[in-house]
Parts: structure tokens; C-alpha cells; sequence
């Protein structure tokens, strides 16, 4: 399950704990980075390819504290990960 934030103006998603920002967007397909990576130069990234979505590269932090109230849930297929 991978949550979208609601605000136009700000697109997030949450998957596996840990918040992305938008960084590219072309027709159904995104490209999102780790919220952290100003923080803590985290290079997690994930993309999404309508359904399916990609995890790359591992966190080096732990996962936020995350407010699941302004989310919205979406089934999405993990198609890969090397974030394990
Ligand atoms: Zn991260």
C-alpha cells in the first residue's frame, strides 16, 4: 500500500514508511526522492510507472513519524526494490 498526499501544491507519497517528494513528472510516470535528502543527503528514490512503483537505493535514517490522516491510500504493485 503506498499513500498519496492530498495537496495539489506539495505531491508526497509514502510508501514503507518513509515520505517522498516529487522531483519529475512525465504523463503517468514520477520520479520521487526521499524527503531527507537535503537532510541527510539520503539517496532513496522511488518512481512510479502508473500502478507499479520502484524502491532504489536504501534510507540512511529511520523512517518518520508519519500522519496517515491526510493520505490517501493506493494499491500499487511493488514491481522492485533494493531497499531491503
Ligand atoms: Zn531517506
Amino acid at each position: 500500500m503506498v499513500y498519496f498526499g492530498r495537496a495539489r501544491n506539495h505531491p508526497k507519497v509514502v510508501a514503507r514508511g518513509y515520505e517522498y517528494m516529487l522531483h519529475y513528472k512525465d504523463q503517468d510516470k514520477a520520479r520521487w526522492r526521499c524527503k531527507n535528502i537535503s537532510k541527510t543527503k539520503c539517496k532513496s528514490r522511488l518512481h512510479t510507472i502508473g500502478r507499479h512503483i520502484k524502491v532504489l537505493h536504501m534510507h540512511n535514517h529511520e523512517g518518520p513519524i508519519i500522519n496517515y490522516e491526510n493520505l490517501v491510500p493506493t494499491m500499487m504493485i511493488l514491481l522492485k526494490t533494493d531497499a531491503d
